[in-house]
């Protein structure tokens, strides 16, 4: 039985603030935001983080970084955003299914971390 909450957003399952939908792909506003427009994009297969990106799903990555590039024209983030994937404990994953922020909409910190 899959738990993920990201697997039953993806499938529809639990309602989300649909930006985005493709065959592989599912980004949605994060219930939290962090910034002006925040933004997480997902595979809708499951990735628990980067540490699980191989060879043979990998595919997906490329093309979220597609869905990424238009989701930020669409949103008119042209003067500048940011794209985060924290990965475990360090950085405080706190959803263990891979997702790309799209922070932007207003001046961020200039600080990473
Ligand atoms: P992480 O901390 O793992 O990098 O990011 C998880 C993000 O998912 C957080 O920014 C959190 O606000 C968001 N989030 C957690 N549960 C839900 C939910 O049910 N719906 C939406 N839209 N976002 C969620
Ligand atoms: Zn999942």
């Amino acid at each position: 039985m899959n738990d993920c909450i990201f697997c039953k957003i993806a499938a529809g399952e639990i309602p989300s603030q649909k930006v985005y939908e493709d065959e592989t792909v599912f980004a949605f506003r994060d219930i939290n935001p962090m910034a002006a427009v925040h933004i997480l994009v997902i595979p809708k297969e499951h990735i628990a983080n980067v540490l699980d990106i191989n060879e043979s799903n990998s595919a997906v990555i490329s093309h979220i970084f597609e869905v990424i590039s238009k989701i930020a024209k669409d949103e008119k983030l042209e003067k500048g955003f940011r794209v985060v994937s924290n990965c475990n404990e360090y950085a405080g994953q706190s959803v263990f299914h891979l997702h790309f922020h799209i922070l932007g909409g207003e001046q961020l910190s200039l600080k990473m971390c």
